[in-house]
């Protein structure tokens, strides 16, 4: 029987999960454990309008006040799970206390990586949370500072643009040939730096921060990059440390069976955290996106209520989705992308940036991506769960 079940993380993939308990049935008690000390609010607006003052933070709650309280469920905010024994069934808080449960939710997303001594200096910051987004705004919104942004991923691209809008005179820095290659693929990541360039933003590629100094990120050879702000955006980490010692299948990340259990009968992961294998790519994924983190939470707790009820559980099994937006583009991605895709432009064209182009692999489409083309990218999520051929998919593109 369960009666608690325990929520770590209390944030889009945790309250994703809580609702899900609820809208499943489950009457018994839920905790959520978060060490923010705010309830659940939505991360895409702290690169973009949460950034640029155009919303304040009581836009971006995942939940209003009533509604949460409709959920029923005892916040331990401000408070971080410190270790988790499987035996025992408990969760150590970082305030000495320990948390018992039936059944968990294990939800603890991801942090930004730091450069080293990053810390000694006042100028540099990440962005993460709410906090941090507050007080990066706090630096940038009145223009006229000079913005270093380090790492040409989605975060830095969008706090560049953010920045910019507001008046920043704004570089990028990044170590790999392209921004986002790894993500898109090293042409199409320059055909979002080109959108920089428009906007007098310089992305420049091939560039290794060596380290940084008072007003200053040190670039090789010896050149000095002034700044009066350092944005780090060098990728995430996920949260496993508190794991550490529980036994549990940590490698970049926490390993899940594909129904998302994390080998422990009634425990389930969600999110930014979740290593699992999707059956429908056949691949081993870590998807730092929204719309996994909401789908997970959604399926980890379904599921926890099916095992407790002795009923199947379900794989997941998607077709990952994100969104990005840099200036008036908005850039959007169904799939997954790998080194050596096949990446053939279906519709409109880079240079008027506005385009969709698909991707292919080994004679399969895996991956559609959209700049201001939303019509062209959706309509092949159905495809891409049929798992039709890429010959197939052009010729679908050059009809539509
Ligand atoms: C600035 C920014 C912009 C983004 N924009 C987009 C976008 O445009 N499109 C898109 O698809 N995705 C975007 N994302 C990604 C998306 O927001 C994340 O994928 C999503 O928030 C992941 O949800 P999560 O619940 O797994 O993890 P998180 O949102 O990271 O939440 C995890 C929570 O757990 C807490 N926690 C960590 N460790 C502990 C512990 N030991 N004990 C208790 N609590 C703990 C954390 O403090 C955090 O509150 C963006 C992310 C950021 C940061």
């Amino acid at each position: 029987m369960i009666e608690r079940i325990v929520v770590v993380g209390a944030s889009l993939a945790g309250l994703r999960a809580v609702e899900a308990l609820r809208i499943g049935g489950y009457e018994g008690e839920i905790v959520v454990v978060g060490v923010e000390p705010h309830r659940p609010y939505d991360r895409p607006p702290l690169s973009k309008r949460l950034l640029s003052g155009e919303w304040e933070p009581d836009r971006i709650v995942l939940r209003k006040q009533d509604d949460m309280a409709s959920l029923d469920v005892e916040w331990r905010l401000g408070v971080a799970a410190t270790g988790l024994d499987t035996d025992r069934r408990s969760i150590a808080l970082s305030d000495g206390s320990a948390i018992g449960f039936d059944g968990a939710i294990l939800a603890t997303g991801a942090s930004p990586r730091m450069l080293p001594d990053q810390g000694r200096h006042d100028h540099v910051v990440v962005l993460r949370t709410l906090d941090d987004s507050l007080d990066l705004r706090r630096r940038v919104v009145n223009g006229g500072r000079r913005v270093v942004v380090i790492g040409a991923g989605f975060i830095g691209l969008e706090v560049a643009s953010t920045a910019r809008l507001l008046g920043n005179d704004v570089v990028v820095l990044e170590a790999a040939p392209a921004p986002l290659g790894h993500a898109l693929g090293n042409e199409m990541g320059a055909a979002i730096a080109a959108v920089h360039a428009d906007h007098g933003v310089e992305v420049r590629c091939n560039v290794a921060v060596e380290g940084l100094a008072t007003g200053a990120v040190l670039v090789d050879g010896g050149w000095h990059e002034h700044a009066d702000v350092v944005v780090v955006g060098i990728g995430v980490t996920p949260a496993t440390d508190w794991l550490n010692g529980s036994g549990l299948r940590i490698r970049d990340g926490l390993v899940c069976r594909s129904d998302l259990n994390v080998g422990v009968p009634l425990v389930y992961a969600a999110g930014d955290i979740v290593r699992w294998h999707n059956p429908l790519f056949d691949e081993e994924m870590r998807i730092e996106h929204w719309t996994n983190a909401s789908e997970q939470g959604a399926l980890a707790a379904a599921n926890l209520l099916a095992e407790g009820a002795e009923q199947p559980t379900t794989p997941y099994a998607p077709v990952p989705f994100f969104w990005s937006e840099q200036y008036d583009r908005r850039i959007q991605f169904l799939g997954r992308a790998s080194a050596g895709d096949d990446v053939r432009i279906v519709a409109g064209s880079p240079d008027d940036r506005q385009f969709a182009a698909l991707y292919g692999r080994a004679g399969r489409l895996r991956g559609v991506l959209g700049m201001n083309m939303p019509r062209h990218v959706m309509p092949f999520r159905n495809h891409l769960l049929a798992g039709i051929g890429f010959g197939e998919a052009l010729a679908l593109a050059a009809e539509s």
